[in-house]
C-alpha cells in the first residue's frame, strides 16, 4: 500500500514500541523499535533481538549515540535487513549532527527516518534533508496541544521528505486530520494493542474504498499543496495563487501541465462539467451532479477518480521551475 525507500508497508499506521518488547501489534504496518542507545547496546546483542522476531510487519529501530562508528554499524545492519534505521533527534537536539550523518548513512544503502520535534525543524534543514535524500521525518507533536496538523502541513508545502507524524490518537479522526494534512504514515507510542490493531485496519479499509486514504483537503478549505490536484483554473483570486506560488509555478504553467497530465486518461473527459474536464473537478467528498453524470458516462468509479487525483497531485509537485 506504501512504499518508503525499501519498506514496503501494508497499512500507514507504526507502532513505536520498546526495545525489546518481544510481541508488539501484528497489524501494523510498521513496528519502530525505540530507545535504542548504542552508547550501551551492541551491535551484536541488538542483532541477536532481531533475529527472535518473527513479525510480518515492515520493522525499524529507532537509535542514538554519542558517536558515529555504532549508528554507522547500525545503519548497515538495517540495510543488510531491510529495516529502516531511525536516528533519534527528539531526545537531545545536536544542530548540524543531523545534516553531518544523514549523507554518511545513506552511503551504506539504508531507508532512513529522522526523529525531531518540530521546533528544532527550520525550513532550511528541511530543504537540506530532503537534498540529502532522508526519507521519512518522524515528527514528534505529542507536545503541540493539537497544533500538529498545521505543522504537518508546513513540511508538505515544502515539498520535504515523506512525514510520519507521531501523536496521540484515540480515535479514527485523530489520525485522519494528521493524514488530510499530507502525514504519509501515523504512528502511535505504546499504544493500547487492540485499538491499534482495529486502526490500521479502518485505514487500509479507508484506502480500498475511497482510492487515497490522506487525500488532501480543498486548498480554499485549509488544505495544502496537494490540494491543486483539485483546483480549477486560476481565473479569478482565490488561495491557488499561493499555492503555485509556493511550487514555484506560473498560473499558465498550471494549466497547461495538469492538462498535458491528464492526457490520454479518464480525467480528459467530463463534458458538462465546469471546465469541460475532470481535471479541474472537486474532491469526490463535495457532492456535485454535473460531474457525477460526466464520471457515470465514461464509467469511472469514485474510487478511480481519486486514484487518478492522486497521481495527478504527485505528477504536479514533481515540478521544477
Ligand atoms: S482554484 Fe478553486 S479549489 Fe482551488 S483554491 Fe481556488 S476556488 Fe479553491
Ligand atoms: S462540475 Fe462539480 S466537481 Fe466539477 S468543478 Fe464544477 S462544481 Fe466542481
Amino acid at each position: 500500500m506504501l512504499k518508503i525507500g525499501y519498506l514496503d508497508l501494508d497499512n500507514p499506521i507504526a507502532i513505536v514500541t520498546p526495545y525489546q518488547n518481544p510481541n508488539p501489534e501484528e497489524a501494523a504496518g510498521l513496528v519502530l523499535f525505540d530507545g535504542i542507545d548504542l552508547d550501551r547496546i551492541s551491535i551484536d546483542d541488538l542483532e541477536s533481538f532481531l533475529d527472535e522476531l518473527h513479525l510480518s510487519a515492515a520493522l525499524g529501530i529507532s537509535v542514538y549515540s554519542s558517536e558515529d562508528r555504532p549508528i554507522l554499524d547500525a545503519a548497515r545492519l538495517a540495510s543488510k535487513r531491510l529495516y529502516l534505521l531511525e536516528l533519534d533527534f527528539s531526545r537531545s537536539f545536536e544542530k548540524g549532527r543531523p545534516l553531518d550523518l544523514i549523507p554518511k548513512i545513506k552511503k551504506c544503502g539504508t531507508t532512513l527516518s529522522l526523529r525531531i520535534h518540530p521546533e528544532d525543524l527550520t525550513n532550511d534543514l528541511i530543504n537540506a534533508t530532503k537534498r540529502e535524500g532522508l526519507d521519512l521525518i518522524h515528527l514528534d507533536l505529542q507536545r503541540q496541544n493539537g497544533t500538529g496538523s498545521k505543522l504537518v502541513k508546513k513540511i508538505v508545502d515544502l515539498r520535504g521528505p515523506k512525514i510520519m507524524a507521531l501523536e496521540t490518537v484515540d480515535k479514527f479522526e485523530d489520525a485522519n486530520i494528521l493524514l488530510a494534512m499530507g502525514a504519509d504514515i501515523v504512528s502511535l507510542h505504546s499504544p493500547d494493542p487492540e485499538f491499534a490493531n482495529w486502526l490500521a485496519g479502518a485505514v487500509k479499509d479507508y484506502d480500498r474504498i475511497t482510492g487515497w486514504y490522506n487525500a488532501p483537503k480543498h486548498i480554499c478549505s485549509g488544505g495544502d499543496i496537494r490540494g491543486l490536484a483539485f483546483c480549477c483554473p486560476p481565473i479569478k483570486r482565490c488561495p491557488v495563487f499561493n499555492a503555485l506560488k509556493k511550487v514555484g509555478m506560473t498560473p499558465d504553467d498550471f494549466v497547461q501541465r495538469k492538462v498535458m497530465l491528464a492526457k490520454g486518461t479518464p480525467l480528459e473527459h467530463g463534458e458538462g462539467t465546469c471546465f469541460g474536464n475532470l481535471v479541474w473537478c472537486c474532491k469526490i467528498t463535495k457532492p456535485c451532479y454535473l460531474r457525477e453524470v460526466a464520471m457515470e458516462r465514461i464509467k469511472l468509479s469514485g474510487k478511480e477518480y481519486m486514484e487518478l487525483k492522486r497521481k495527478l497531485a504527485e505528477e504536479l509537485l514533481k515540478y521544477e521551475s
